[in-house]
């Protein structure tokens, strides 16, 4: 048997992860849209990497070397890893490993990551730097894409050194676990809720879970586990957690579910409601990150908001009006959603409820982007009140809420009538995959166009595209955000009739 780098990973992860994996009760078979969408982000990356190297790496840093080898792949017989890039460092005689990653920065377990690779090809060659190239953060676009500015490579040679002994360890562990027939011993993850086979890592796995505690840890998880139940009900007190004691907020999340009765600091509620002021604009934004920066003035990964969706309610006594903006064209299009916000929200004083400060740093990004507009939407983003703090404090909390203040968890409990269930799209990330497909026409692979729509230009890519049907998806785009905008108001009114009867 043999460990390959991703299976070091999936150890990494968790133990029992690696064990379903090899012995396949992992159905890896099935990729989500969104999933798709990342595969296809990170070939897209790859692809604009190797450009990378060729033309501006190997000449500049490696005066245009022959010996260099994209993709190799080593194995010492337990090990094996595949290098994107090795090359030989005339200068220096030795050889240098780099990976190509689509983050524009480097994570931890990129290092490990790399020193797993490092512990095979060290066998075989004589190995002088280890670099990351990735996306650099500050590159913006201007004009065509530059392939020299949107990388960076960065020499982390020292850290892989420090790293060797412990990834070392690690991966002959990772073997153990992989060679293993039982998984008793086995340590399971602490992320069970949206795996497939969970029923095989956390047989037995009550309702409400303590890994449904916002934001555990692995050692409170561990030592919940090891020494009570994995059951929030038998959560001891803090007396008994010692140096694993819950914080405030998961601290109340389980009183919350110990005692099943609601948490609701009717005060805080009434004097938060206090500010809300007429007329109401319930706002709601769509958006697409690119790792490769499409149109001038984003760097990597900056959000395109491409749609919203706007509930209007004038006064206590008069009905909703509803507005909505979807951008259908390849340009820019939060040019287009700032343009039409400005003729739906008038600059007077009432107050603009969102849910997350997603909107508030969408504003602030869009008003650097065009100065032009700062006025306007400075004024919008001095009148934004986020309903989301009320579950996110929390000033209100039903056991049924499980701890979460997502709007998709927050609904089903207090407005059940409403769903999201069975629609088309029905979640923010299958939104921005399927906007990319109607927009498009597949793949994000629209790299090198202006503004106008006869500039726009696609490469092909080797991943199949996905063929769409453009009114289908804008009719079920807009479905799906006006869903999110109503259900607002129908939590405020939820909230409001609480904390008028409480
Ligand atoms: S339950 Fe956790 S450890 Fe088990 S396979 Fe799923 S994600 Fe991996």
């Amino acid at each position: 048997m043999k460990i390959s780098k991703s299976e070091y990973l999936m150890y990494l992860d968790a133990p029992m992860h690696l064990w379903a994996y090899v012995h396949k009760k992992l159905d890896s078979t099935v990729i989500d849209t969104f999933t798709k969408h990342l595969f296809e982000q990170g070939y897209q990356v790859q692809k604009y990497a190797k450009e990378y190297i060729e033309k501006i790496l190997i000449p500049d840093l490696y005066h245009n070397t022959k010996e260099f080898y994209l993709e190799v792949t080593k194995s010492d017989g337990l090990f094996e890893a595949r290098i994107d890039l090795l090359v030989f460092n005339e200068k220096e005689e030795n050889w240098d490993l780099i990976e190509i990653k689509s983050t524009n920065d480097i994570k931890p377990i990129h290092q490990k990551d790399l020193t797993f690779q490092y512990l095979i090809f060290a066998k075989y060659y004589k190995i002088g730097k280890c670099y990351i190239l990735h996306l650099n953060k500050d590159y913006e676009r201007k004009g065509q894409l530059s392939i020299k500015e949107l990388f960076t490579l960065t020499d982390i040679t020292k850290r892989i050194l420090e790293l060797v002994e412990t990834v070392n360890i690690e991966r002959f562990k990772a073997l153990e676990v992989a060679q293993q027939k039982e998984y008793n011993e086995i340590e399971p993850c602490i992320k069970p809720k949206k795996c497939p086979c969970k029923e095989l890592c956390h047989p037995l796995l009550p309702n409400y879970s303590i890994y449904d505690i916002s934001r555990i840890s692995k050692g409170k998880v561990n030592f919940l586990r090891g020494n009570y139940s994995n059951d929030i009900k038998d959560v001891p007190s803090d007396r008994h957690l010692g140096r694993f004691a819950l914080t405030e907020n998961q601290r109340r999340q389980v009183d919350v579910a110990q005692r099943d009765t609601p948490f609701i600091d009717i005060f805080e509620i009434k004097s938060f409601l206090k500010e809300l002021k007429y007329p109401l604009y319930f706002l709601d934004y769509e958006s697409f990150n690119p790792a490769i920066p499409m149109y001038d003035n984003y760097k990597p990964y900056d959000q395109m908001p491409f749609q919203y969706s706007l509930h209007i309610k004038e006064s206590n006594d008069s009905d909703f009006k509803h507005k909505e903006y979807l951008e259908c064209l390849p340009v820019d299009p939060s040019i287009g959603l700032i343009k039409c916000l400005r003729k739906d929200i008038p600059l007077d004083n009432g107050s603009i409820i969102i849910w997350s400060k997603f909107e508030r740093t969408q504003n602030n990004a869009m008003s650097r982007r065009y100065p032009e507009q700062s006025e306007f939407i400075e004024n919008i983003n001095s009148r934004l009140w986020d309903l989301m703090e009320i579950f996110r404090k929390p000033m209100f909390a039903l056991p049924e809420f499980k701890g979460s203040y997502s709007i998709k968890n927050i609904l089903p409990v207090l407005v059940p009538e409403l769903t999201y269930k069975g629609m088309p799209i029905a979640n923010g990330s299958v939104a921005m995959t399927k906007w990319v497909q109607m927009v498009y026409g597949g793949g994000i692979t629209a790299m090198d166009y202006s503004e106008s729509e006869e500039d726009f230009s696609t490469e092909a890519i080797d991943i199949p595209k996905e063929v769409v049907d453009k009114e289908e998806v804008r009719k079920n785009l807009l479905e799906y955000c006006k869903l999110d905008t109503w259900a607002m108001v129908k939590i405020l009114e939820k909230v409001e009739y609480y904390s008028r009867t409480i």
